[in-house]
C-alpha cells in the first residue's frame, strides 16, 4: 500500500509541474508579491479565505515553483469527490530521511473551523520562501519531513459561511458526520459508520510513522491534550445517557505520557500571542490555565482524532483551538497568522525532543516492529521497517524494554537532556542457543550500544517509511 501512496505522490508531482501554466497567478489570486518587486512567477497568497479550487491551485503552484522543497499528493476524496491534500514540506519532500521524523498538522477537519486551513496555506508559503534565509527553518526542514492537510472536510468548508462564529453549519461532512467523532475509540467502542475523510486519514497514519501532529480547530482559545475520552465512558450504556453523563464528567483522563502532552501543549500556548494568558473568549466560557487543558477535563467525546493517533500509532497529537469565532472575517487573518506562526513553527520542532534511534540485530540489520516500552508508560510504540522509533519525552533518566519475536529482549537505561535528543541505538540479540539462565550460550547478553547512525547502504530502499500498529497495553 506505501506503494500506492508513493504512487499517489509521484503522480500529485506530475501534473503540479504544469501547475504554473494552469496560472495560479493569472487565476485571480493577488500577486502581492509583483508590487513588492519580488519574482513574479512565485506564487503569493493573500488574506482572504481560499475555496477548494484556488487552494488546489496555490498548493499546485507552490508544488511547481517549490520541487525541491514541497510534494503535493492526495490521500483520498471527501463524500463529494473533493480530494484531500497534503503538502509535504522538506529538504527530501519525496523520501522519508531515515533517523528523521516525520509531523504533520491536519486543519478544518469541522469543515466551518476556518482559520486553520487558511494558516496551514500561509505557513507552507512562509517555509519554502524563508528555506534560503532563515537558518532555524532551514534546520527544521533539513531534519523534519512536515505533512501539511489543510482540510480534512472540504465539504463542510464548501457550505460554511464566512463571519459565523459560533454556528455548526458545515462542521459535518456532507453526510452529516461529524468527522473528529468518527475515529475508532479506545475507551467505548464507535457505531458510527466510518466516513471516507476518515478512512483516509486512517489508512495515512498506518502508512507514515509521524512522530508528532496537530489539530487545528475554531471556537475556543486552548490547547487540549489526551485523553478525550475518559474510562468512565465503558459504563454508559445507551448513547443518550452516555453523552449526558459525560458531559457532567469534567474529570481528566489521564494519558500515560501526560507529562509530554502538557509540555507540547504548553509550548503552543506560551509561542502564542494570547493563548498562553488563559483568558477566556467570552464571559461564561471557560478560562484554562496557561491556555491547555486535558481533553476529557473540558468535555469527553467519544471517536476524536487525537486519542487515535497516540493509541493506535504513537503519534502524539494534541488538539489546537486557534480562534475565538469559528469562521471570523478574513481581514482579521493577517492577525491570526501573527498569533500563531511562531507556536506552529516551535511547536513541530518538539519532534526532536526525547529519545530516538534504531533497533538492529548483531549484524546490523534493522528489526521491525520491535517493541519500544518505557518503564512506567504503559503505551508500546513499534519500530518501523527501518528500525527506526522516536519516543519525545521530558528531561530525566528512563529505562526501556525492548523486545522482538526471535530476539533476546533487552532492558537499557539512558538519559534525556534538553538541549538535543539522545541517540540510543540498541542491538538485539538472536535468542536461537539461549538456553538455560537466560544467557546466550558463550557469550554475555548484547549491551546496548550508543553510537553514531547506522550507515545505510545504497541498495537499502529509501521510499516513505511505512509502519505498523502501535499497541496500548491496557
Ligand atoms: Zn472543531
Amino acid at each position: 500500500m506505501g506503494r500506492v501512496l508513493l504512487l499517489s505522490v509521484l503522480v500529485a508531482a506530475a501534473y503540479a509541474q504544469t501547475a504554473l501554466d494552469d496560472g495560479f497567478l493569472s487565476t485571480g489570486e493577488r500577486a502581492v508579491g509583483e508590487a513588492e518587486g519580488r519574482d513574479a512567477g512565485e506564487p503569493l497568497l493573500d488574506f482572504h479565505y481560499h475555496d477548494h479550487e484556488q487552494m488546489t491551485r496555490f498548493l499546485r503552484a507552490i508544488s511547481a515553483r517549490y520541487p525541491a522543497l514541497t510534494a503535493l499528493y492526495s490521500i483520498g476524496k471527501s463524500v463529494q469527490g473533493r480530494d484531500l491534500w497534503v503538502m509535504v514540506v522538506s529538504a527530501s519532500p519525496y523520501e522519508h530521511m531515515i533517523g528523521k521524523p516525520d509531523v504533520k498538522y491536519v486543519a478544518n477537519i469541522h469543515g466551518n473551523e476556518a482559520v486553520g486551513r487558511e494558516l496551514l496555506l500561509h505557513l507552507i508559503q512562509h517555509f519554502v520562501t524563508s528555506y534560503d534565509s532563515d537558518p532555524y527553518i532551514k534546520w527544521l526542514l533539513d531534519n523534519t519531513r512536515i505533512h501539511l492537510m489543510p482540510s480534512m472536510n472540504p465539504d463542510g468548508f464548501a457550505i460554511s459561511k464566512e463571519g459565523q462564529c459560533d454556528t455548526i453549519h458545515g462542521r459535518a461532512n456532507a453526510r452529516r458526520y461529524d468527522l473528529n467523532r468518527n475515529f475508532p475509540d479506545y475507551f467505548k467502542q464507535n457505531t458510527k459508520q466510518p466516513q471516507p475523510e476518515t478512512d483516509a486519514v486512517k489508512e495515512w497514519i498506518s502508512k507514515i510513522q509521524f512522530v508528532l501532529s496537530g489539530s487545528l480547530h475554531g471556537g475556543a482559545l486552548v490547547a487540549s491534550y489526551p485523553f478525550d475520552n475518559t474510562p468512565n465512558a465503558r459504563m454508559c450504556r445507551s448513547s443518550v445517557l452516555c453523552s449526558v453523563f459525560q458531559s457532567h464528567a469534567h474529570s481528566p483522563s489521564i494519558a500515560p505520557d501526560d507529562d509530554v502532552f502538557r509540555h507540547l501543549s504548553l509550548i503552543y500556548s506560551k509561542n502564542h500571542a494570547k493563548m498562553g494568558r488563559g483568558v477566556s473568549c467570552k464571559s461564561g466560557s471557560p478560562r484554562f490555565e496557561n491556555g491547555i487543558t486535558n481533553g476529557a477535563a473540558w468535555y469527553p467525546l467519544t471517536g476524536g482524532m487525537q486519542d487515535y493517533n497516540y493509541l493506535w500509532h504513537g503519534c502524539m497529537e494534541i488538539t489546537l483551538e486557534i480562534s475565538c469565532c469559528k469562521y471570523p472575517p478574513a481581514h482579521e487573518l493577517p492577525k491570526y497568522w501573527q498569533d500563531n506562526k511562531q507556536s506552529m513553527i516551535k511547536y513541530l520542532a518538539e519532534a526532536h525532543r526525547g529519545a530516538h534511534g534504531f533497533v538492529m540485530d548483531e549484524n546490523g540489520n534493522p528489526v521491525e516492529r520491535a517493541a519500544v516500552r518505557v518503564k512506567g508508560r504503559d503505551v508500546v510504540y513499534h519500530t518501523t521497517k527501518y528500525g527506526e522509533f522516536w519516543r519525545i519525552l521530558l528531561p530525566g533518566t528512563y529505562r526501556v524494554d525492548v523486545s522482538a519475536e526471535g530476539y533476546i529482549p533487552q532492558e537499557v537505561e539512558f538519559i534525556v537532556i534538553d538541549s538535543h535528543p539522545t541517540l540510543l541505538n540498541v542491538t538485539l540479540h538472536s535468542a536461537k542457543g539461549y538456553v538455560a539462565q537466560g544467557r546466550p550460550k558463550g557469550r554475555r547478553p548484547g549491551p546496548m550500544r550508543i553510537g553514531p547512525y547506522p550507515s545505510t547502504s545504497s541498495t537499502t530502499p529509501r521510499t516513505t517509511a511505512l509502519t505498523d500498529t502501535i499497541v496500548f497495553k491496557e
